[in-house]
């Protein structure tokens, strides 16, 4: 068990989290059993789902096992890489020593440990991948860097106003191929991807 914690400074990755909840909120609407692991956002619950809220990457991939066994892993969540290795029970004030030396500490690979579950990996881990140049490209690396059967990839260039924005232009990476999707509402998107994760379901059986 990870204690929680609460801290007054921290280090995390930009994200709204709509994306997420989109695609919980149309798992939902296909009729999926959904449990939305979710980090610090301001969003509200999305109806019909189990909704578990954490702050840690330790604790979203605990949440993550605990929420197994499952049909389909959708790692959407802007997981940071690293996290500080000591961390303070007081408030780091401003000192005459000037900016403090952090030691940083790897968090786990939520997508990388989920794929790579033996006996309860779920049939389907589908992984985001945030890139800010050559974003089909990277995202087929990722796909077998992680062991993840398709890879949601999206451009974070500047300009691309897909961090917090109200759309996403997204490219669907998979072992086969890629295909390229035209710029959509984040919650079209969703729906699209849930169709895929469905269609993908039901072929392998
Ligand atoms: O390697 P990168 O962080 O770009 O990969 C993005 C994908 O990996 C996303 O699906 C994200 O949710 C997942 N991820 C994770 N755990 C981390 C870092 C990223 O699950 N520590």
């Amino acid at each position: 068990m990870i204690e929680p914690i609460d801290p007054v400074r921290f280090i995390g990755n930009r994200s709204s989290g709509q994306q997420g909840f989109a695609l919980a909120e149309a798992a939902v609407g296909a009729g999926a059993r959904v449990t939305l692991i979710s980090g610090p956002v301001t969003l509200p619950d999305p109806p019909g789902a189990s909704v578990v809220r954490v702050e840690t990457a330790r604790q979203m991939l605990e949440a993550a096992r605990a929420a197994l066994p499952a049909d389909v892993f959708v790692s959407a969540a802007a997981v940071a890489d690293w996290r500080v290795e000591a961390v303070s029970g007081q408030k780091l004030k401003k000192g005459a020593r000037g900016a403090p030396v952090l030691s940083l500490v790897e968090n786990p690979d939520i997508l990388a440990q989920i794929a790579a579950t033996s006996a309860t990996r779920p049939r389907l881990v589908v992984g985001f991948a945030a890139e800010t140049e050559n974003v089909v490209e990277n995202a087929k690396r990722k796909l077998s860097r992680k062991g993840c059967d398709l890879i949601v990839a999206n451009s974070v260039a500047e300009g691309s106003g897909t961090f917090g924005g109200a759309e996403n232009e997204v490219h669907i990476v998979t072992a086969s191929g890629a295909e390229s999707w035209p710029r959509m509402s984040k919650p079209e998107v969703a729906r699209k991807l849930i169709e895929l994760v469905a269609a993908r379901l039901g072929s392998a059986q």
